[in-house]
């Protein structure tokens, strides 16, 4: 067999701690202690407020308060509210429960006061692992990267996602999935990069689907955040592109919701990109176990998700497309194919109706 070597790159790694396994927040008073610290704010949605309770029974005297109103997009309004609270408490440390919402309100404290972070998340959409924070202020999201906003430590326990409906899972996994479809291609991808996504993406392909079957399976649930991690540590090294582009445009002008925009998009952006990347389909295609065709398969298992595949069934009105489109090849991330104004407006028509993109 021929071998190829890999030729000259530069990898980054990030500098974040990480406790993987069923139990794991069971050392996170130990966490909190070996970051120097003994007065922690917790993070959360009032949704989530109850799973707080065995963690604060977790660190004693060491939970000082907690702030549960953490939102989508990470809303100025709502983290100026919780950096008061922090404030008031004498917090010297936070740690945030929950999905994207939490941990970026989390890393918007961070920015604003040096805080050090413990991240436990609870969804697939693998923010803890970025240095990325996109913010809402007065409807207009904007994004950075910075190490500032990178959590110090991260602690996986499969238990505190068990919670997690099926639905939020199949798309924010989706959401993960489509992390690593981007790495696999980005300009500044290198082969660590491309090992952790193609792994990423094999195992939340494998496990979403047993989620959804059997959702208190422990296997499918553990497998699913092992993906997750690896998704979102390749969002946190490699560049974003069209797909990212394009759900970040539709998020930001269009209020559409995060992990279900993702979920639609993400076949017909790979659908595009697919000519342009032919090492990074190949490794896609490894890793959904297909021949050949990976928009297809995405497109095919977001469907066995029953997760939503137009955006139509978003609220999207059809009108919206040609302005959607404009303000997508404004400013656009690097792509491996030119982003085309009237190819994206094809692009969003097949997502605005749900079509499956067509092989080859
Ligand atoms: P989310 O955090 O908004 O969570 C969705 C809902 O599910 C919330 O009501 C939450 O409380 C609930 N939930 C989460 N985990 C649960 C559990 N285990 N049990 C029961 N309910 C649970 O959704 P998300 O998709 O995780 O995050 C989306 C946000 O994250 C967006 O604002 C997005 O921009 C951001 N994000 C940022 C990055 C980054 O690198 N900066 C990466 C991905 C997503």
């Amino acid at each position: 067999m021929t071998r190829v070597y890999p030729g000259q790159f530069t990898y980054q790694g990030l500098p974040a701690k990480v406790y993987f396994g069923q139990g794991a927040v069971a050392q996170l008073a130990e966490v909190v202690a070996a970051l120097g610290c003994k007065r922690a704010l917790l993070l959360s949605t009032s949704v989530q407020q109850a799973q707080l309770i065995p963690l604060k029974r977790l660190l004693g005297a060491a939970a000082v308060g907690e702030f549960c109103e953490a939102a989508m997009h990470t809303p100025v309004d709502i983290t100026e509210r919780a950096v008061a609270v922090a404030v008031s408490v004498g917090a010297d440390c936070l740690v945030s429960v929950g999905g994207g919402s939490t941990i970026g309100l989390g890393k918007a404290i961070a920015l604003r006061t040096d805080l050090p972070q413990v991240a436990v998340p609870t969804t697939y959409a693998g923010s803890e692992m970025t240095p990325i924070l996109g913010q809402t202020d007065a409807g207009r999201k904007t994004t950075q990267r910075t190490l500032k906003v990178l959590p110090e430590t991260v602690i996986y326990d499969v238990d505190l996602t068990l919670s997690l409906p099926p639905s939020i899972a199949a798309t924010s996994g989706l959401n993960a999935i489509a992390h690593a479809v981007e790495a696999l291609y980005a300009r500044d991808g290198n082969p660590i990069v491309s090992l952790l996504a193609e792994e990423g993406i094999r195992s939340l392909a494998r496990a979403l689907p047993g989620i959804v079957e059997q959702p208190g399976d422990i296997g499918f649930r553990t497998e699913a955040l092992y993906g997750a991690w690896l998704c979102g540590s390749v969002l946190g090294s490699a560049g974003m592109a069209l797909h990212h582009k394009l759900c970040h445009t539709l998020g930001g002008s269009f209020d559409l919701p995060h992990a279900e925009t993702h979920a639609v998009i993400l076949p017909h952006a790979t659908h595009y990109n697919s000519s342009a990347a032919p090492d990074a389909m190949a490794r896609l295609s490894r890793a959904l176990d297909v021949v050949a065709h990976p928009a297809g398969a995405l497109y095919d298992l977001a469907a066995r998700l029953g997760a939503p595949r137009t955006l139509h069934s978003l609220g999207l009105p059809r009108a919206a497309l040609e302005r959607a489109a404009d303000l997508a090849v404004q400013s656009p991330y690097w792509n491996p194919r030119p982003v085309e104004r009237d190819a994206v407006l094809a692009l969003l028509v097949a997502a605005w109706n749900g079509d499956r993109p067509p092989s080859g």
